[in-house]
């Protein structure tokens, strides 16, 4: 075994990957991710699944049995405790993720901020949770937002209840910040982004002076987004406080290219993947070369990205265990990367989303799709599988 501090992961080291799961649940997983390939399934499955919730017939036991089991911690924060255990074991922190999407209703949002806090206070001296999460739109109604992204002008209502949103997330920052739990704030849609970057921004100019508390999200599928984030540093920098920053490529792509075409404006989406690849890579470079100023959450199934920051942070010789730097992944997804991260001493958390089954259900749906293309990550997590079954020989 190679205790040194700078070992370097192995991405194809099936047996560390897979170590926390037995034969059975391997080749559960396995049928899994087959299933979710065959496109048939994912095409009709939402519409099929939807219908059988709303009537009431009884398929929630099914979906948690397998798809719900695969990407999701629990209904509740308790529940997740089996998956804390288990990513614990291989040193792979968790992010506690309330996934309830697309509530639009004020006291839904009250309880959704509770819900937070409490996955605050679940963190609170437990070193398996190093890092939490929340959306805005969990916490305030995505039309309000939209409202004030274009600047339009808000009614005395409408102000009332931004007022209202702004209260809810600075009650969570300032828990966080009181508990030294670190919280980042997920990125959306670029019609209600901007608001939520001055949220963002706000926070981390109140709570991240003198340690990291506070991230906000760069989608680098933007092709704005590498600039911002540089524009933002140097705010933080002249401000005296840590930029918190989530770096992911983006999951609205699609809906993104046809809001713009169906409006006539110019696509905020790269020309191309290697677009996205580029900034993302080269924001990563940005961060380590600031690395006391900025503190990064590398939020990719990318193994090439992953690969290129581990390289990045023993070129500065910067310490495998920085605080200021995470590797971060999706239950379910890349334990590849998560488990051979962590066994190079680098910090590593999973969201471990959790919540009511048919609350979500879009989460799910998302992971399906993106897990449909057997060229892409389907294809890498069957033949990782196929070879630690192999291996196994079972
Ligand atoms: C821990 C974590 C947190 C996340 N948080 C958020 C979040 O807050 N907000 C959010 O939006 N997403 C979030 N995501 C999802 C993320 O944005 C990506 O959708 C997902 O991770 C796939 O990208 P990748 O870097 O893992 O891998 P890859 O498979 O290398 O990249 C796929 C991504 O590249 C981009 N892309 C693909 N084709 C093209 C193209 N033709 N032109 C331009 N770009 C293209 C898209 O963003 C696509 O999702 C998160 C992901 C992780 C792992």
């Amino acid at each position: 075994m190679d205790l040194s501090p700078n070992k370097q992961p192995n991405f194809d080291n099936t047996e560390i990957a897979f170590r926390q799961k037995t034969n059975g649940e391997l080749k559960k997983t396995f049928w899994l991710f087959k299933m979710i390939g065959s496109n048939f399934l994912t095409k009709v499955g939402p519409a099929i699944t939807n219908f059988f919730l709303n009537v009431g017939l009884p398929i929630q036991g099914a979906i948690k049995a397998t798809i719900f089991q695969q990407f999701c911690g629990g209904e509740t924060i308790l529940e997740c405790d089996k998956a804390i255990v288990q990513l614990a074991k291989g040193n792979v922190g968790t992010i506690l993720d309330y996934s309830v999407e697309g509530e639009e209703e004020e006291i839904v949002f009250d309880e959704t901020c509770q819900e937070i806090i409490r996955t605050i206070l679940r963190a609170d001296g437990d070193i398996n949770i190093p890092i939490t999460v929340f959306k805005i739109t969990g916490i305030g109604r995505f039309a309000l937002l939209e409202k004030l992204d274009a600047k339009q002008t808000l009614t005395a209502n409408e102000q009332a209840e931004f007022d209202k949103v702004k209260l809810r997330c600075e009650m969570i920052c300032r828990t966080a910040f009181e508990k030294a739990v670190p919280i980042m704030i997920d990125a959306e849609e670029t019609w209600i982004q901007n608001t939520i970057d001055d949220l963002a921004l706000d926070m981390m100019s109140k709570f991240n002076k003198e340690r990291i508390i506070v991230y906000n999200t760069y989608q680098m599928y933007r092709h704005d987004k590498l600039a911002d984030m540089k524009a933002d540093h140097l705010i933080a920098k002249a401000a005296g406080f840590i930029l918190g920053v989530k770096m992911v490529r983006g999951a609205y792509m699609e809906k993104e290219r046809k809001r713009a075409a169906e409006m006539g404006y110019p696509s905020p989406i790269q020309k191309d993947k290697e677009s996205s690849d580029k900034d993302y890579n080269e924001s990563l470079r940005y961060c380590v070369d600031h690395i006391e100023e900025i503190a990064i959450v590398c939020g990719t199934h990318n193994e090439e990205s992953s690969r290129l920051l581990t390289y990045l942070l023993d070129e500065k010789k910067v310490a495998h265990n920085h605080p200021h730097v995470y590797f971060a992944q999706l239950l379910g997804m890349s334990d590849n990367l998560s488990f051979n991260l962590a066994d190079a001493n680098y910090n590593v958390a999973k969201y471990v989303p959790y919540g009511p089954i048919k609350a979500v259900m879009p989460y799910l749906f998302r992971r399906a799709q993106e897990n449909t293309s057997v060229a892409g990550q389907t294809g890498r997590e069957l033949g990782l599988i196929e070879r630690e079954l192999k291996r196994r020989k079972v």
